[in-house]
């Protein structure tokens, strides 16, 4: 036991016994400013050993576990969490060069996000801890991948929580404009500097495949990015309409259309709250709806709001899908759990008068695994709904 330690309370002992890997601040002994950023040693109220930490008297999440054992956390350490976390993704991956190589905690490397994009990688360092040893984990990949080069996507805003500033960064080669990666039938493009997120958003992969076997006649993409369901879908559809915000996601979305010779999607730049509810005044009927919003639920205090705006557009898709029509509905704000967003689509079902079923659900794939007992690593959720 070489680092310095930290104290827990009671409450923080028995919260930690329930397997989470985070503790809050309110539930240390004492706090430790100057040891801010480092590996420490975790005691509980007794003075009993408990584990490995990056400690952050800054944030609110104070400690992140890396080990229960009393291990050496050295460079050698996070090679062997990296080529664990490779292997799996070796063993699981098919069918796509574009995947989850590490997903924090699930991974055993607590807040770091690395996304793989063929040649390759996007990571996130998303506390203080992890953001000190960036290169470290950069110089490991190098030596494990022997990628073409590394970006860090720490422009999230969940980083101020840490003290630490939203940034983009070239850790190592010279990143492309464009990347073209494949996921099932379908090939699309990469900005890993200036794409949302990592560049995409990889935790739709399966969805958005299992999609193109609900897809036929009119077929509706809301919240489209850069089009990977409505290709997906457009395949067996006649149509799809891909509505965005963003009219630069729009203009991606047409490359990947010509990238892959399709020529029925048509792209509508705007809200979709407005839409919706004008395709309505229009009687316009769909056959697919996929509704992927962002997450409205990012904080608890936002949940109210996002509850309502969740239940809004799912009834306004709800009504303008045929008999027989589905429902793609998915969520990914883990401040709202599955539960509660399968109430709010049965509220949503009600408003709309229709009548529906459950034919399937659907979660995050395997390269975004999740520790039961850390529900903030659990966070997406996909209902499909058949109209009857
Ligand atoms: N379905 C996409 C990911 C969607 S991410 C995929 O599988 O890759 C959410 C998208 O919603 C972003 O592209 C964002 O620009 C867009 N967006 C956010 N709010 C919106 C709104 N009110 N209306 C339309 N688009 C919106």
């Amino acid at each position: 036991m070489n680092e310095p330690a930290v104290k827990i309370n009671k409450k923080g002992a028995a919260w930690h016994r329930t397997g989470h890997p985070w503790i809050y601040r309110d539930d240390l002994e004492k706090a430790e400013p100057a040891l801010s950023g480092n590996i420490v040693s975790v005691l509980d109220n007794k003075g009993a050993f408990l584990g490995k930490a990056f400690y952050n008297d800054r944030s609110k999440i104070s400690l992140r576990f890396i080990a229960k054992e009393d291990v050496r956390i050295d460079k050698a350490f996070w090679k062997k969490r990296i080529s664990a976390a490779i292997e799996y993704r070796n063993r699981i991956i098919k069918d796509t060069d574009a995947y989850r190589l590490s997903h924090a905690e699930a991974d055993g490397l607590p807040s770091l996000i690395v996304d793989r994009y063929g040649e390759h990688i996007s990571i996130q360092t998303l506390s203080l801890g992890m953001d000190n040893i960036k290169d470290t984990i950069a110089e490991i990949l190098i030596e494990s991948l022997s990628p073409k080069s590394i970006v860090a996507r720490n422009d999230s805003a969940t980083r101020r929580l840490e003290g630490l500033p939203e940034e983009k960064e070239i850790l190592y080669g010279e990143p492309p404009e464009k990347i073209t990666v494949f996921e099932g039938a379908v090939r699309y493009l990469v900005d890993i500097l200036n794409g949302q997120k990592t560049g995409g958003y990889l935790d739709q992969r399966e969805n958005r495949i299992a999609a193109e076997g609900y897809a036929r006649g009119k077929a509706l993409d809301c919240f489209a990015y850069q089009g990977l369901f409505s290709l997906h879908a457009a395949k067996s559809s006649d149509e799809v309409t891909a509505i965005d915000s963003s009219a630069q996601a729009l203009a991606v979305l047409l490359e990947n259309a010509g990238l892959n010779s399709i020529k029925n999607i048509k792209i509508q730049e705007g809200n979709v709250f407005d839409l919706l509810k004008s395709y309505q005044k229009e009687a316009r009927q769909f056959d697919l709806i996929v509704l992927d919003p962002p997450a409205f639920a990012k904080s608890k205090k936002d949940l109210q709001n996002a509850i309502r705006g969740y239940i809004d557009i799912n009834l306004r898709a709800m009504k303008l899908l045929s008999k027989g029509g589905h429902l793609f509905t998915c969520s990914c704000s883990y401040n709202l759990s599955e539960g509660q967003f399968l109430e709010i689509v049965k509220e949503a079902l009600k408003e709309s008068g229709r009548s529906a079923r459950l034919v399937e659900k659907r979660i995050q794939p395997a390269d975004h695994p999740f520790l039961l007992n850390f529900p903030e690593s659990n966070y997406l959720k996909c209902l499909v709904l058949e109209m009857l």
